[in-house]
C-alpha cells in the first residue's frame, strides 16, 4: 500500500489533540479559514460532492460540509478518523469518514465528486504521483482538485523544519521530512500526467512576529494548487 505507517502512527499520536487550536494541529487551524475559501472561490462548495483525501481529524472536511458540501474524508489512521467522527457528533456537521486508501477508493468510485481536495498530506506519503492519480481519477470531468504541500529549497527546509520545528517549535520535532517535500515542477507533473490541468497556484505565507498566515504569490515554502479535469 502508499503508505509510511511510521507516518500514520506519527499522527495518530496526535490525534486526541486534533481539535485543540493551542495544539500541535494549531498551523492547520491556522490556515483552514484561507485555503477554505480559496477553494470556494474557485468551486462554489455549497450542494458539491466532494472527497478530502487524508482528511485526519476533519479540520478542512467539517469546514467544507458547514458551506454545504457532502463531504466523505478519507484517511489511513484510524485514531484520526474517529476523533473526526466524533467532532462531527457534537458539532452536527455530517461528514462520511472511511478509512481506505486514496487508491482503493478511486476504484471504487471513480468520477464521482465534483471537487477533491488533498492537503498537507502528499509530503507524507511515499508515491505522491500514485495519490494525485487517484485524486484525478475520483473528480468527474470538469471537476477539480485541489493540492496543497510543501516546496523543497534551501528556503522550505529553514521555514519549515528549522524554523517550524526547533525555532519556534510550532510542529514536533520530525513532523516533516524535507526529502520528501515537493517542487511546484514536480507537482505539475505529476497533475499533468494524471490528466489534470494546472489551473491556479497560491503560495502561503506565514509572518512569525504577527503569527498570521495569508495567501500570496510565493510559493518557495507552503503552497497550493488548483488544477481541472478536461470535460
Ligand atoms: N488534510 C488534513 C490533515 C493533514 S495531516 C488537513 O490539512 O487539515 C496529514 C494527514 O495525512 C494525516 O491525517 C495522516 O494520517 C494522513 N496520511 C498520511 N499518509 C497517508 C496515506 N498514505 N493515505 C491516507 N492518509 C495519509
Amino acid at each position: 500500500m502508499n503508505a509510511d505507517p511510521h507516518e500514520i502512527q506519527k499522527f495518530s499520536d496526535l490525534a486526541h489533540r486534533w481539535w485543540d487550536p493551542t495544539s500541535e494541529f494549531r498551523p492547520l487551524h491556522d490556515i483552514n479559514p484561507l485555503r477554505l475559501e480559496w477553494i470556494n472561490a474557485r468551486a462554489p462548495l455549497s450542494g458539491r460532492k466532494v472527497i478530502d483525501i487524508g482528511c485526519g481529524g476533519g479540520i478542512l472536511a467539517e469546514s467544507m460540509a458547514r458551506k454545504g458540501a457532502d463531504v466523505t474524508g478519507i484517511d489511513l489512521s484510524d485514531k484520526a478518523l474517529k476523533v473526526a467522527d466524533l467532532h462531527s457528533l457534537e458539532s452536527g456537521v455530517t461528514v462520511r469518514y472511511q478509512l481506505i486508501a486514496a487508491e482503493d477508493m478511486a476504484a471504487q468510485e471513480a468520477g464521482q465528486y465534483d471537487v477533491v481536495t488533498c492537503m498537507e498530506m502528499l509530503e507524507h506519503v511515499p508515491d505522491p504521483a500514485s495519490i494525485v492519480r487517484a485524486a484525478a481519477a475520483l473528480v468527474k470531468p470538469g471537476g477539480l482538485v485541489f493540492f496543497s504541500t510543501l516546496n523543497r529549497n534551501p528556503k522550505s527546509y529553514l521555514y519549515a523544519v528549522v524554523g517550524a520545528e526547533y525555532l519556534l517549535r510550532m510542529l514536533p520535532k520530525g513532523t516533516h521530512d524535507y526529502a520528501k517535500f515537493i517542487t511546484p515542477a514536480e507537482l505539475s507533473q505529476y497533475v499533468r500526467q494524471a490528466g489534470l490541468e494546472l489551473a491556479a497556484m497560491k503560495g502561503l505565507g506565514y509572518n512569525p512576529l504577527t503569527k498570521l498566515y495569508a495567501l500570496n504569490d510565493d510559493t518557495s515554502v507552503n503552497y497550493m494548487v488548483a488544477c481541472r479535469r478536461p470535460l
